[in-house]
């Protein structure tokens, strides 16, 4: 199936063209067959079955981890018991510290790495070391952007206030309800637990209308195909209208597979992956992160001058209250939407 060459995509309006011919990725549906994996993972959970091929290898796993303070930061995990850590997608920057110098040293004494990231982070990882490493797999995610550390502690603080106890473990990909109506999921040192669906949690609703992320990621030069990483994964958004056949709600997958390198890892892990071809136009009709960074709120900057300025409920109910239900002229934008241009979508994005 990996040899199959999918259709290269037309340089419509939303893609940009791949800059070099060879580029051309191959494009696929999957997730884990692993049923338990794919739950504790934000869609298909390929990133743990990419893990434990370098760890079969006796190789070195690099990943975002929240510590205990919920600080997040890139760890090196060399057992399949520790991937848990590194699994499902957060949110925010994750410090990179010593990590790329770490990779080299492993790498020179002929260690396997892989190493996953947002975008910027493999990016700054390749032009640190260079050309060269064979042993080295990469793994971008698509990547919405990464929300103000300051909007997060202010969210925090105020569920802890709330809940009268410290926070010590956060899931912003709980799938209880499906992974469509995912939720996030905190839990506290007393015991308590907070969970609400995205659509309803204050810091979910301030990332997803992008009035809260880092602005270097409104010009984000790297989400843009050719992609970062050997590998690239995403969630396959609308896979209800690419492949309707494949959608049981449980999460799936986009995978790109950019280089000779990430197809043969890809092909090493037949038995253990349901695989099905796609094509980049329909995996970048509802996921336009795949192709071109997001667009600033409008009300981005006096969102982040009340950050500081305004008590966390003031600011909720000033920005982050739940939708209302939508308007006739939404209504009618949803249903023409994958025929618009980007212009007008970002309006309606905004
Ligand atoms: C900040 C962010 C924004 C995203 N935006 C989109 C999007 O717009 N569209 C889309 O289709 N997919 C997006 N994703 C990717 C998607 O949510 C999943 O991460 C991806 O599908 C892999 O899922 P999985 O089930 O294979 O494995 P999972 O176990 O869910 O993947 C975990 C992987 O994500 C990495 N990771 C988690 N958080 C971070 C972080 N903050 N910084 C760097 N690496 C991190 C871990 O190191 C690990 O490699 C985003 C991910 C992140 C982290």
């Amino acid at each position: 199936m990996l040899g199959e060459i999918v259709s290269p995509m037309p340089p419509g309006k939303e893609e940009r063209e791949p800059a070099a011919a060879g580029q051309q990725p191959l494009v696929f549906a999957a997730w884990n067959t692993n049923a338990a994996i794919r739950r504790e993972s934000s869609s298909g959970g390929i990133f743990t079955l990419l893990a434990e091929q370098t760890i079969a290898k006796g190789g070195v796993v690099f990943g975002a981890a929240f510590d205990e303070q919920l600080n997040l930061r890139h760890i090196a995990v060399e057992t399949a018991e520790c991937l848990a850590a590194l699994r499902s997608s957060k949110y925010l920057p994750s410090k990179t510290g010593s990590t790329f110098a770490q990779t080299k040293q492993l790498l020179a004494a002929g260690r396997d790495v892989l190493y996953t990231g947002t975008p910027c982070q493999i990016a700054g990882l390749k032009s640190f070391l260079g050309p060269g490493f064979a042993t080295l797999l990469t793994c971008d995610v698509v990547c919405h952007g990464v929300s103000s550390e300051r909007m997060f502690r202010k969210y925090i603080a105020a569920l802890e206030k709330q809940h009268g106890a410290k926070a010590t473990a956060l899931c912003f990909r709980d799938k209880s309800s499906g992974w469509k109506n995912y939720s996030v999921r905190i839990n506290f040192e007393n015991g308590s637990t907070y969970r609400a669906p995205a659509t309803e949690d204050p810091f979910m609703l301030a990332y997803l209308r992008n009035l809260c992320l880092r602005s270097g990621c409104y010009h984000c030069p790297f989400a843009a195909i050719p992609r970062q990483g050997d590998i690239t994964l995403g969630d396959y958004w609308g896979l209800d209208l690419a492949h309707p056949e494949l959608d049981d709600n449980r999460g799936t997958s986009l995978v790109l597979a950019n280089t000779e390198k990430g197809k043969e890892s890809l092909a090493a892990l037949a038995g253990a992956i349901e695989l099905h071809p796609s094509s980049l136009t329909q995996a970048a009709r509802c996921n336009p992160s795949l192709t071109r960074p997001v667009g600033p709120s409008l009300q981005r900057e006096e969102f982040m001058n009340d950050l500081d300025a305004l008590p966390f409920a003031e600011l909720r109910i000033k920005y982050l209250m739940p939708a209302r239900p939508p308007s006739l002229l939404r209504r009618v934008y949803w249903r023409v939407k994958r025929l618009l241009p980007p212009g007008i979508k970002d309006y309606f994005e905004r």
